[in-house]
């Protein structure tokens, strides 16, 4: 077991009170000890100041260009600038009290700068410096001291003490758990050379290579337990064959009212071979907005009750039920299959019928909201579930149902496109397919940005396509802190509306206080024509469908991800007609700039959801904790996306060529069971 079980109280010079200390920050053994890695190292590498983040600490060679002018404050305090050259960027430095100085500053020198990094004001404030002529002298190029995130009570200097002590009496323990041919196909550094460098660099060469071997461990060891999962799953037994019948499901096929897409006929294929096989399916569907998701769901649906079993559709809400209920009676029932909807406000009556004829199987398809788990319906024989929009549902609804009726196939949709590198980790376990084509004919939606006080031309433009038949969006922002004041937003942008386009033109509103029977109405109401602009909170923004809407206005629109900006916008363009997506928007970030330019530029949710990924970071992606993004210790998925994929194919192949039962992989095999044993019994 190495050092994972060694207490600290065995090592020479860790006192009681050192141990008080370590324990705080959750450190009692040799292992954890050695784990405990800095979470970012002060070096005085010289940087490239168009990428470095604001803050940053950092450091630039460049040439004096204005004289230094410093001015007074009271006696003691007094602050000198000049401006400097580096590269073709020409930057504000300030030292503090530092007056000094201005005799040795000339224009046209040379001087390294040391200091912090303000971004926005393309300004350092400098703590060191050198001329040119004595720079080694001054400033140690290759320092780089590791800084790690301390408690109340310990100090910096304290722990690197303690660790260095420990360091030299136990680094024999660290033990190397990688089989030597993963260690020599990529030439990395042992385990040992890697915490040593991780804790003690001497350069930064060496700190890269230590942490390229623990990306890559931490990423193999995460997708061995993945894999593992996967092949448990698949071996279960109790996975059932849904045999239908080829010719009946080419019928169904043929009825369509439109030729599938060659997306489309492709992951119809990879769903009915899952259908067919006896092994479980557990696929992730993805496809952008409008990629035509619900009419493959119909067709796996159609195979499942051809087969004669029932499936379920569950999507996160009312509206969306409604509407895939109206969809799939309008395809299915021409057939024979029985649809049926169960929501939240499905009368206490209704349900009870229902749930009889479910039970007796009188019923093929069901489709509804958490109901669906949430009841205690029973299933005659369910063989297919399909979510919709399942990043909204948490992993153990997920499990939830899977767990209900005798081990249905489950299949997975979403429109949010998830970057690979997530989808390949949070959704790891499972099988994906992808529709990465539009329905032919489509007309590209035109995105453009205005500001606030441009609005006018907006609304101007948005009168002309109401006067053309057309219908609009607009949407305001509702964020879960401020809900009350947002609610306002919405209320407020609605009375101005009905304001500037007057009685002639009925304008709805919507937002999650109405009861579902009100949104029902007002929904109905956008539907049939009968209003033409819907002010609308974002409960509009997951699968709303009503083709003739060719404006969606975006108000605020800095406050929404790029990703939900993305959803919005795939409300218009569903119909024959030219669509527009306005964004008001006044950012003050450069990121929130960069946002907006992005979606003015792409119609493409890959290219937005990865962008996205790089603005928000992986935890951020989906909006909240509850995502099951993993949490990587050195591993960054945005960064490291191409070990991400080494480590994949390589646990892949590790699993199915169950290489764990080698002696050269016990210990990788003892560590990944440790893992998943750590993971089974955690409690959340
Ligand atoms: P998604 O759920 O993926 O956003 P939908 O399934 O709602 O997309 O499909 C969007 C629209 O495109 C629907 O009106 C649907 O009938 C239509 N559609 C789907 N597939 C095709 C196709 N192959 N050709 C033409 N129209 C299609
Ligand atoms: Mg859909």
């Amino acid at each position: 077991m190495g050092n994972a079980t060694i207490p600290l109280n065995q090592v020479k010079g860790i006192g009681p009170s050192a141990q008080e200390k370590l324990q705080k920050l959750e450190i009692e053994t040799v292992a954890e000890l050695f784990d405990y890695f800095p979470f970012r190292y002060e070096t005085n590498e010289e940087v490239d100041l168009s990428v470095a983040p604001n803050e940053a600490r950092v450091n630039v060679v460049g040439e004096i260009v204005t004289p230094a002018v410093v001015s007074y404050f009271g006696q003691k305090r007094n602050r000198l600038s000049f401006k400097l050259k580096v590269a073709h960027l020409v930057i504000q430095i300030t030292f503090f009290n530092q007056g000094y100085l201005k005799a040795k500053l000339n224009v046209g020198d040379s001087i390294r700068i040391i200091g912090k990094w303000d971004r926005q004001r393309q300004a350092i404030s400098a703590s060191k410096y050198a001329m040119a002529d004595e720079t080694t002298a001054t400033v140690d190029d290759k320092k780089m001291e590791p800084v790690y995130s301390m408690t109340e009570g310990v100090k910096q200097s304290q722990f690197q003490k303690w660790l260095r002590t420990t360091w030299e009496q136990y680094q024999h323990t660290i033990e190397e758990y990688l089989p030597p041919t993963l260690i020599n196909r990529y030439q990395l550094l042992n385990r040992h050379a890697a915490y040593e460098a991780i804790h003690f660099p001497t350069d930064l060469q060496q700190l890269k290579q230590a942490r390229r071997r623990y990306t890559y461990e931490e990423l193999l060891l995460f997708q061995l337990k993945l894999q593992l999962m996967r092949q448990r799953e698949k071996e279960q037994s109790g996975g059932i064959s849904i045999k239908y019948e080829v010719q009946a499901l080419r019928t169904y096929i043929a009825s369509l009212p439109f030729e599938l897409t060659g997306a489309q006929k492709r992951v119809v294929n990879e769903i009915c071979g899952d259908l067919l096989s006896a092994t479980h399916m557990n696929r992730l569907l993805q496809g952008d907005v409008g990629s035509g998701k619900t009419v493959v769901a119909s067709i796996a649906i159609f195979a499942t009750v051809n087969a004669g079993y029932q499936a379920a559709l569950m999507v996160p809400t009312e509206i969306l039920a409604e509407q895939h209920f109206a969809e799939l009676t309008r395809l299915l029932t021409p057939f024979g299959i029985e649809v049926a909807l169960l929501t939240g406000s499905t009368k206490a009556k209704n349900r009870r019928v229902l749930h009889e004829r479910m039970a007796s199987g009188a019923l093929h398809v069901l489709i509804g909201t958490h109901a669906l788990i949430q009841d205690d319906v029973v299933y005659h024989r369910l063989g297919l579930v399909v979510t919709d929009e399942q990043h909204r549902f948490g992993v153990k609804q997920r499990r939830a149902f899977r767990e209900k009726g005798e081990q249905p196939d489950v299949l997975f949709m979403t429109a949010t496109p998830i970057p690979r590198t997530l989808a390949i980790t949070v959704f790891g376990e499972m099988d994906v397919s992808v529709i990465n084509e539009l329905p032919a004919g489509r007309k590209p939606i035109e995105t453009r940005w205005f500001k606030h006080e441009q609005m006018a031309d907006v609304l101007a433009f948005t009168r002309r396509e109401i006067a053309e038949g057309r219908q609009v969006y607009m949407v305001a922002p509702l964020i879960e802190e401020s809900e009350n004041m947002d609610l306002q937003n919405a209320f407020d942008l609605h009375a101005q509306m009905q304001q500037y386009f007057g009685a002639a033109i009925p304008i709805g509103l919507m937002h999650g206080r109405l009861k579902a029977v009100e949104k029902e109405e007002v929904m109905h109401a956008f539907e049939a024509d009968e209003i033409k602009m819907l002010v609308t909170t974002t409960v509009i923004e997951v699968g709303v469908n009503v083709p003739n809407a060719s404006t969606m206005i975006i108000y605020d629109a800095e406050r929404f991800g790029l990703s939900q900006l993305h959803q919005l916008r795939g409300r218009v363009g569903r119909g024959g007609y030219q669509s527009y997506c306005f964004l008001i928007a006044d950012p003050k970030s450069e990121n929130g700039k960069e946002r907006m330019q992005i979606m003015t530029e792409s119609n493409d949710g890959f290219v937005i959801s990865q962008r996205d990924l790089e603005l928000r970071g992986a935890g951020d992606f989906f909006g909240n904790k509850q995502s099951g993004v993993p949490q990587f210790k050195v591993a960054d998925l945005v960064e490291d996306y191409r070990v991400l994929e080494v480590a994949r194919t390589d646990a892949i192949q590790i699993i199915s060529e169950r290489l764990l039962t080698q002696p050269d992989y016990e210990r990788l095999a003892q560590k990944v069971q440790w893992q998943l044993q750590a993971e089974a019994t955690k409690i959340d």
